[in-house]
């Protein structure tokens, strides 16, 4: 079925196009059987025509579906979307975003002597977690580095380096990179550069363009768009070129009994080499399998992607400007505020804004934090982003509470940060739902201070 790639584009260069037709294309389904929307095939395996093509598919010698935990034709179309809109080569989903990291650092650090990583100090927290339990248990080192400063993720390097990794928009600061300046430092050194752009979507930022090797997605973030499925995407731009160091990427370019023999890069001219070691070894080995259902959650959410990250973008830079006029606000995280160290990079990269996610802290002793996120009414406490309603998370009690205090000094992050996920309600609502919330910490907190004054005069 629909693997015919996209004929029905037309050649139109246009995301709004692609977003809807990429991937897909009904007329190769059976006559008077073309489902207008991508359907979902609910099936666990696929029968075979008969032994000789079961052998072949089995040897991978001629493409098709055997098995859904590497492959399915519902899943295929969201991966070759997803490729077509970030401008990769090809595209792999899997069960969650978590997965998609996880499976991309493996395949660079899980052969071969090296396995070290040049890290962004500015990450989601499930990242962290990944690089400093599991990732460690395994024999693997992360230098962290500040995103803004090139010049330390060129110190940081090391000949046993086999990775940089970033967030294009770091989780929960809303911090950029100057990707341009860390890709040059990653390159003249042999090392891919692997980003992380679940934040900005290819509508905001493309980081292929960038010179970025490997994009992964939380597609449970703002490609569903809904809050309904977890899932992951990894597209290979196709780019960096493994045979250049041959000993240095030996689970690419040696040859190995499970590849029929041959090397990957090999078995895989014209296509992905990389994305046949995520898929092959670690999604079959390891079962980190995106549903069909899912799939489909996913690729209709992304019919809609760049109406909805206008106005999730357009009202988070107006509810950053009107937080940061606000007495009960200390500072606010966002890349267009005035005094962000980002503006300047904001304003070359990033010429459509910055995204929906961003953080802020309030000026309050720390026992009021509880009380002004449990005083909000359309802002939802939840440990999630990239929905259609606003949500608002408090990262150093949820989603970055295994940080030690260190990691969290680094990452910016305080007792009093709170992450905004801003949904697409009416902004005016948003704005007055926070100012309600924030102007009541105001009069608690003066009527705190009269009652400090009153007993002072009275002690
Ligand atoms: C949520 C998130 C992840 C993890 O994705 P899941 O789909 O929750 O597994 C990874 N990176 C970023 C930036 C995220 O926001």
């Amino acid at each position: 079925m629909p693997l015919s790639p996209s004929a029905d584009i037309n050649g139109s260069s246009s995301l709004a196009t692609r977003q809807i037709h990429a991937g897909r294309s009904g007329s190769s389904d059976a006559p008077g059987q073309a489902t207008l929307p991508v359907p979902i095939y609910q099936s666990s395996a696929y029968e075979f025509p008969d032994h000789a093509a079961a052998s072949a598919m089995f040897a991978q010698t001629i493409p098709g579906f055997t098995y859904s935990r590497t492959g399915n034709p519902t899943v295929a179309v969201l991966e070759a979307r997803a490729a077509d809109l970030e401008g990769g080569l090809a595209g792999l989903a899997l069960g969650s975003g978590q997965s998609a990291v996880a499976a991309s650092l493996l395949a660079l650090v899980s052969s071969g002597p090296g396995k070290h990583l040049v890290v962004s100090e500015k990450l989601y927290g499930g990242t962290v977690d990944l690089l400093g339990d599991t990732l460690a248990d395994l024999g693997v080192t992360v230098t962290y580095v500040d995103p803004a400063d090139p010049q330390e993720w060129a110190h940081a390097a090391t000949p046993e380096t086999r990775g940089f990794f970033l967030e294009s928009i770091g989780n929960p600061l809303s911090t950029l990179a100057d990707l341009d300046a860390i890709v040059e430092i990653a390159h003249a050194q042999g090392i891919p550069v692997v980003v992380d752009n679940t934040l900005a979507t290819p509508v905001l930022y493309r980081p292929i363009e960038h010179g970025a090797d490997i994009v992964v997605h939380s597609a449970t973030k703002f490609f569903g768009g809904h809050g309904t499925a977890l899932a992951g995407v990894i597209v290979d731009s196709g780019r960096f070129d493994w045979e250049a160091e041959p000993e240095r990427w030996p689970q690419f370019t040696r040859a190995r009994e499970r590849w029929g023999h041959i090397s990957l890069v090999e078995k895989c001219r014209g296509a992905s080499p990389f994305l046949h070691l995520c898929r092959a070894k670690f999604v079959h080995d390891l079962g980190l399998t995106l549903s069909p259902f899912n799939a489909s959650q996913i690729l209709q959410g992304l019919e809609t992607l760049d109406l909805r990250m206008r106005r999730h973008t357009d009202s988070a830079a107006e509810i950053a400007r009107f937080l940061s006029t606000h007495p009960a606000v200390r500072r606010v995280h966002h890349p267009l505020v005035e005094g962000s160290d980002d503006r300047a990079l904001a304003e070359r990269d990033f010429p459509q804004g910055t995204g929906s996610v961003f953080a802020f802290e309030l000026e309050c002793q720390d026992s009021c934090v509880a009380a002004f996120v449990d005083s909000l009414r359309l802002f939802k406490l939840v440990a999630n982003i990239g929905d259609v309603r606003s949500l608002i998370n408090h990262p150093a009690a949820m989603t970055h509470c295994r940080l030690t205090e260190e990691q969290r000094r680094a990452g910016g992050i305080t007792w009093q940060t709170l992450r905004l996920s801003v949904g697409l309600e009416a902004v005016d609502d948003l704005i007055a739902d926070l100012q309600s919330s924030l102007d009541e910490l105001v009069r608690r907190d003066a009527a705190a201070t009269r009652t400090a004054a009153h007993q002072e005069v009275t002690a």
